[in-house]
């Protein structure tokens, strides 16, 4: 049988590290053993998802070099390869679970619900499904249909015994049926969750082997169910450990960037964060690091993938990327990624038109938009301190603003703009004081070129990355103020 894997992103925000070394597993696996790779977009939860973050999704893992053979910008035998436009098919699917009552329609309302979770916080018990509508007579359900009550699917899980979900690197793993919740396969709208849609979908596609993050661990039993109830074989699976800080916590935004944007704005090369990515799955315990994409699928083993958390260490990325620029580039295709880099029609006309107006000769140009080719900037807290605030107000001022700018769906120059007059008013900073402190963070001089632009320009990543520089700065500044 030929080997099929796939990489399933939720379309939800900003391309993350976690997804391209998803990726580069899955990817490595099949062209390892000649076989197809696929890309599949999860966009399931229409609330969180936009073809925004799909294309930058798309993009970032088309720059780090990794192609598919099947994909919904490629097309291939098995489309759409975009959930939303498969509804028809899930509905299907549930129908058939349905028939065979492995699946039972669950009217509880959403108040119930809540109630049912306190009352289980309250009495220290895991949050699950009750059961409730679990059994409901022909009659009682034809009642309660006849008065237009909307319903969700439940996914129906055996009492008893246990379930063992069979694990490439791990092994058998055992969960006991009682553990697992009744889950709800497909939701009011008619739109399938997560468990059902993947599934289905992995079926469908002919998928073989799936390399996933571990966090989908717990899922597992309820895909086993399902392979079961359908009558299909199961995929191999095989769960990848987390990525983490350097402290081994999971890795975060809080504490590293994860965005792949924010590597490509830094000047990585994308070989670089691909190899670098690669090394948590590489068996050469002191040998060559640096390899082609070629040779590193060349040598993939999955009993080769780290199960201690494999860190993602910036300083070795660091050096792998130096060694690439020095060892591979010549100063002819270093010209050439820097072009690519300072790309003019996305990077570099912007810019033009922030400048147009406001310089006099072109060589004004550099120390005004420096800026906008650096990564942290070296301005001290003393450079950074505005007095029209006081240290405490600024400090809030960032970390209410970094929050917000989480939060945003969109990272447009109105999105950041709105966010940032909302959290002025919020902390009641006069509009003008509140953002000269964040032309001091992000440009580094409270005269630049316009801020809100600039930060759109310069991507969520790196403003996150430059704010916290900035908090950090003026943490000890505050406590010795106050
Ligand atoms: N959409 C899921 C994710 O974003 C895919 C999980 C899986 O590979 O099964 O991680």
């Amino acid at each position: 049988m030929k080997v099929r894997t796939r990489v399933a992103p939720s379309p939800t925000g900003d391309p993350h590290v976690g997804t391209a070394y998803v990726a580069l597993m899955n990817y490595a696996f099949a062209r390892k053993h000649g076989g197809e790779f696929i890309l599949r977009v999860e966009d399931t939860d229409q609330a969180r998802s936009s073809a925004a973050s799909e294309q930058a999704i798309l993009d970032s893992l088309h720059w780090l070099g990794l192609d598919w053979d099947e994909g919904p910008d490629v097309g291939g035998a098995c489309g759409p390869y975009r959930q939303s436009e498969r509804s028809g098919i899930y509905r299907e699917h549930v129908a058939r679970l349905e028939a065979d009552d492995n699946a039972f329609r669950c009217y509880c309302t959403e108040e119930r619900l809540a109630e049912m979770r306190e009352a289980q916080r309250r009495a220290k018990i895991p949050s699950h499904y009750d059961g409730t509508c679990a059994h409901l007579s022909a009659d009682a359900r034809a009642e309660i249909e006849a008065a237009g009550t909307p319903f969700v699917v439940r996914l129906r899980i055996p009492k008893t015994g246990t379930c063992i979900v069979n694990d490439l690197r791990r092994g058998e793993i055992e969960f006991e049926w009682s553990a697992v919740d009744m889950q709800v396969l497909m939701k009011s709208d008619g739109m399938p969750t997560y468990h059902l849609a993947n599934v289905v979908d992995d079926h469908l596609m002919g998928i073989t082997h799936v390399l996933r993050g571990e966090e989908w661990i717990s899922s597992a039993p309820k895909h086993v169910l399902l392979y079961r109830y359908f009558g299909w074989e199961m995929p191999q699976l095989c769960h990848l450990p987390l990525l983490r800080n350097p402290d081994k916590s999971k890795l975060s935004k809080r504490k590293n960037p994860t965005g792949i944007l924010f590597y490509k704005q830094m000047g990585y090369l994308p070989e670089a964060l691909l190899n670098f990515l690669g090394l948590f799955a590489l068996s050469v315990a002191g040998g060559e690091e640096m390899m082609s994409l070629a040779d590193y699928v060349a040598q993939f083993e999955i009993d080769n993938i780290s199960m201690g958390g494999p860190v993602f260490d910036v300083a070795k990325l660091d050096w792998l990327n130096s060694r690439y620029i020095r060892e591979v580039l010549t100063p002819e295709t270093l010209l050439a990624r820097m072009a690519d880099w300072a790309n003019p029609a996305d990077y570099l006309m912007p810019i033009a038109q922030m400048a147009h107006q406001r310089i006099e000769r072109l060589s004004d140009i550099g120390p005004l938009a420096a800026f906008l080719f650096s990564g942290k900037l070296a301005v001290s807290a003393a450079e950074l301190r505005d007095n029209k605030l006081t240290a405490e107000q600024q400090l809030a001022a960032y970390q209410a603003a970094t929050v917000a700018f989480d939060a945003l769906p969109d990272w447009t120059m109105e999105s950041i703009q709105a966010a940032l007059r909302e959290v002025s008013e919020t902390l009641e900073i006069k509009f003008r004081d509140f953002v000269r402190v964040f032309y001091l963070a992000i440009a580094g001089s409270a005269h630049s070129l316009p801020l809100f632009e600039s930060m759109a320009l310069i991507g969520r990543d790196m403003c996150r990355f430059r704010l916290r520089h900035a908090i950090g700065a003026l943490e000890a500044v505050a406590k010795s103020e106050a």
